[in-house]
């Protein structure tokens, strides 16, 4: 009888205010088509009979402002209409900045840079994407920085990058990533290197100030960061360091009573720190579905997405043609520090690395770095703070013939020269 209810659409009424909310099973495609009224999806809106098709495990809302008529198509693990939505609260956040944005342009001034903050599984990243398609669908040129190093929505995970939004993003894919900045972090959480992390932030920050400053659309835009659940600690260190990094204007702080407060102290008291409730259709993940979606996210980048099938390439790359760094020394005591050495020091450190075995399956970034000389040394900084052009995989270390073999999403030769590595493995199984 499953196959009955595969091929039959279920129809669902939707009120004014209300949405859908959906999870796509296991191994299963859902389509969905908008039969009447208006509906979006986190601030997407759809076509009429146009069908939508959603992979394994996607957790979808549907809402409706006006009311509307859907079809559902296919396994879903739960589907059901909910009343209760904070999508109001939401769209009353966008108003306020719209308002920024429209003071900034009347004062020659620049417009909201926002802030979004919670827990893990609040809804951070849905929010983001909301906000940026209320302004994008205005007219507006916001900038979504992407801080999650864990779930990045822009590239690869153990990155951190910032994507100038044109347009709203496709309902099934989500935001256009043609020209990202992307940095290479590393790893999957910031504790990590927590001095890279903050490191990179400022240089994000900097360069969205500087394209502010000769780009008066992206200025008045302003920009949404997303930022990562660990809110404690360090973490909370971080967030306090980003909101001084981008001197942001309005913090958003979903689902966490304590956080907000602690902000509210700590920041400046011209920063507007808003609580906002999280929607009760955020599903939480388990860590393994984490996993999940972040190798699914370094094998969209080799293979593409849906209707777009990439082709990588695979070759042997010979170990004195590249460079390999890891970023940070292993910390040791600070008594045994050279004298004028700080830990920061060793965390921001280019260690080179030569390869071996154990090099296999890991993700390697390439710098944009220009490649020099001989010496690498004294370039460190340079290197740390360059943008990424591209990744790579190693798949197999010949450490006699001296090579190792990568896949890469371009032909040979590599771009560059100079590979920094992450914590990250991909196993390709194509
Ligand atoms: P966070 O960034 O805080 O970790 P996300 O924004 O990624 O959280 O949301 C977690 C998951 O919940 C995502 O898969 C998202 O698609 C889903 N989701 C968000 N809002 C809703 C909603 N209203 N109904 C159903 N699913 C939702």
């Amino acid at each position: 009888t499953g196959s009955v209810a595969v091929t039959s659409g279920t129809r669902f009424d939707l009120d004014k205010e209300t949405e859908l909310r959906f999870e796509v099973e296991a191994g299963e495609k859902v389509q969905l088509e908008l039969l009447s009224g208006l509906a979006e999806v986190f601030g997407s809106e759809l076509n009429r009979n146009k069908k939508y098709t959603f992979g394994p495990g996607s957790k979808i809302a549907v809402f409706t402002w006006q009311g509307c008529s859907l079809s559902l198509t296919g396994k879903t693990e739960v589907a059901y209409i909910s009343k209760d939505t904070p999508m109001l609260l939401y769209l009353n956040t966008h108003a306020a900045l719209e308002q920024m944005r429209r003071q900034a342009e009347r004062d020659n001034d620049r417009g909201p840079r926002v802030m979004v903050v919670g827990p893990t599984d609040v809804g951070k990243s849905t929010v983001c994407r909301l906000l940026l398609n209320y302004a994008v669908r205005l007219g507006r040129r916001p900038t979504l920085v992407e801080l999650d190093v864990g779930q990045s929505s822009v590239s690869v995970p153990g990155t951190m990058s910032a994507l100038y939004i044109e347009r709203p993003a496709d309902v099934e894919e989500g935001f256009s990533v043609q020209a990202p900045l992307v940095f290479h972090f590393g790893s999957t959480t910031p504790g990590t290197n927590i001095k890279l992390y903050n490191k990179l932030t400022s240089c994000l920050a900097e360069v969205f100030s500087q394209r502010c400053e000769v780009n008066r659309r992206a200025s008045v835009g302003g920009c949404i960061i997303n930022t990562c659940g660990w809110v404690k600690g360090s973490g909370y260190q971080a967030l306090v360091h980003c909101a001084s990094a981008f001197q942001v204007d309005v913090v958003l702080v979903l689902d966490q009573e304590r956080l907000y407060n602690e902000l509210k102290r700590d920041l400046p008291h011209f920063v507007r720190v808003v609580l906002l409730p999280k929607s009760g259709g955020v599903v939480e993940r388990s860590k393994d579905c984490r996993r999940e979606t972040r190798d699914e996210k370094i094998r969209e980048y080799f293979y593409g997405f849906r209707g777009v099938s990439f082709y990588p390439h695979a070759f042997d790359v010979r170990f004195s043609d590249v460079r390999i760094y890891k970023i940070g020394a292993p910390s040791i005591p600070d008594s045994c520090l050279p004298l004028g050495m700080s830990q920061d020091d060793t965390q921001l450190k280019l260690v080179p690395v030569s390869p071996g075995r154990d090099l296999t399956h890991h993700v390697l970034s390439v710098s944009c770095a220009e490649d020099e000389g001989e010496s690498g040394a004294g370039r460190g900084r340079g290197i740390l703070e360059s943008p990424v052009c591209g990744f790579i995989v190693v798949t197999a270390v010949d450490t006699q013939a001296q090579v190792m073999t990568v896949l890469s999403p371009a032909p040979r030769p590599l771009p560059r020269h100079t590979l920094l590595i992450m914590d990250i493995r991909f196993i390709d199984l194509k």
